[in-house]
């Protein structure tokens, strides 16, 4: 029988282990798949790193400074602001406190008025006001509504904001929480948004590489958690003083009926391989036109060089709409769409891949820190459906719900 079975070994199930091993608890994690980390996921192809969507790490995530080394990851940053497609031209978008050298062309760029420009200024230092308990127990309300609230006129919204913001949260609706936006600002001021050398799947590598040998069992998908114990879907069963599920939102649901139903945010990433970058910059670039498929583009490799070859670029383009039509038509008018960004070279990019994420980011409202509640006596869960849904999300939620069972 195990101490204590975890079941997911995505970031929340294998955070969770780390914790109860760092304080003497044996644990076993007990993984679907033949791979660790869940939603953050590499594939490599044709010498390419293909992240399983457009993720980054933000460094300031205070779970990710407590578990993981960023040094050995080879952390690699995109620089601060954003290149913004409009008008037809790309315009350049810098915080000027820390790229001072993009102040004028930041003035300049047709993406709101310098009033609005400074507010994002007032809006980072309202967001590192106070401690983060605070900021999430702040009146809620959407993001879009507290941009208003905060004075953005509408040209710096649908230009900058919503395909920025929208990026993060999938949700160009902007109806994510407004504790969300605060959290995301302050963690853009007090850090950098950055990608392993060897893609974001080093992540959960070496949170799992910090357990014992034989934590983890990969390929084993349970069917059933009942009182002590659960039932694998082979139909071994493994007894357990506590149970842990930390799987997505949808299969904790199935799992513990008591827990409610996960909603969803989706997106589609589609991976190019150029011969040159478009953009030759660390640098997201937003689609501030308002039409189009695309919503935000980066070259991982001008990031991260290990995600592409030797002499080649990987283009990533983030398609927030829905996408009808078949992967390769879809690439097609992404393509095209993106010759009116960057020229004819895009042409020549060759598609690699694409990635349909049906089950991205979880909607969550009210938006809360984790505060681990037993679903049943000696049952837990733990995953970023039960708090934000972020990497830090998912890595807190796993600590806290390893200091329930420690008590
Ligand atoms: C496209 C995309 C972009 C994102 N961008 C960012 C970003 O930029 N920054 C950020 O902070 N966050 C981002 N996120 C969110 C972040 O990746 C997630 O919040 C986080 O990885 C969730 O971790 P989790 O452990 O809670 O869940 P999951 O990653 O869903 O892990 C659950 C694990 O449980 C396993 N499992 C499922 N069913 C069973 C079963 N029956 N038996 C055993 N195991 C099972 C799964 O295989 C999986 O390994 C993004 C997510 C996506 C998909």
């Amino acid at each position: 029988m195990s101490d204590v079975v975890i079941v997911g070994g995505g970031l929340a199930g294998l955070t969770c282990a780390r914790r109860l091993q760092a304080q003497g608890r044996a644990c076993l994690v007990l993984e679907a798949d033949e791979v660790v980390g869940g939603r953050v996921r590499t594939d490599r192809v044709d010498g390419f790193q293909l992240d399983h969507g457009f993720q980054v790490l933000l460094t300031a995530y205070p779970a990710a400074q407590r578990w993981l080394d960023y040094d050995a990851l080879g952390l690699r940053r995109f620089s601060s602001g954003a290149r913004v497609w409009c008008d037809g031209a790309m315009h350049l978008v810098s915080d000027p406190t820390r790229e001072p050298a993009d102040l004028l062309a930041t003035m300049k760029a047709p993406v709101g008025t310098l009033a609005d420009k400074m507010k994002i200024a007032t809006l980072r230092s309202a967001a590192r006001a106070g401690t983060l308990d605070e900021l999430f127990s702040q009146p809620e309300t959407t993001a879009l509504e507290a941009l208003h609230a905060h004075g953005f006129g509408p040209t710096m919204i649908e230009r900058f904001l919503r395909p920025w913001l929208g990026g993060i949260f999938l949700d160009e609706s902007l109806t994510a929480s407004s504790r969300m936006l605060m959290f995301v600002m302050r963690m853009f001021a007090e850090g950098h948004a950055a990608v392993p050398e060897a893609g974001m799947q080093a992540i959960p590598d070496q949170l799992a590489a910090g357990l014992a040998p034989g934590t983890v069992r990969r390929g084993a998908p349970v069917a059933a958690v009942g009182d002590g114990a659960v039932t694998l879907q082979s139909g071994e069963r493994i007894a357990a003083g506590r149970i842990v599920v930390a799987t997505d939102g949808t299969t904790a649901s199935r799992l513990l009926p008591e827990l409610p139903p996960t909603a969803w945010r989706h997106v589609t990433c589609l991976y190019f391989a150029a011969p040159v970058s478009p953009i030759g910059a660390p640098v997201l670039a937003l689609n501030g036109t308002g039409a189009g498929l695309v919503n935000n583009v980066a070259v991982m490799s001008d990031v991260a060089p290990g995600y592409a070859p030797p002499g080649q670029a990987l283009v990533s383009v983030s398609v927030l709409k829905d996408t009808p039509g078949d992967d390769a038509s879809v690439a097609g008018q992404v393509q095209a769409e993106l010759t009116g960004w960057f020229g004819p070279a895009v042409r020549d990019w060759r598609w690699l891949r694409s990635y349909r994420i049906a089950r991205a980011l979880p909607v969550r409202w009210p938006l809360e820190r984790p505060a681990p509640v037993a679903v049943r006596p000696g049952v837990w869960a733990a995953g970023d459906f039960l708090t934000t849904p972020s990497i830090q999300g998912a890595m807190e939620s796993g600590e806290a719900v390893a200091d329930a069972v420690l008590a």
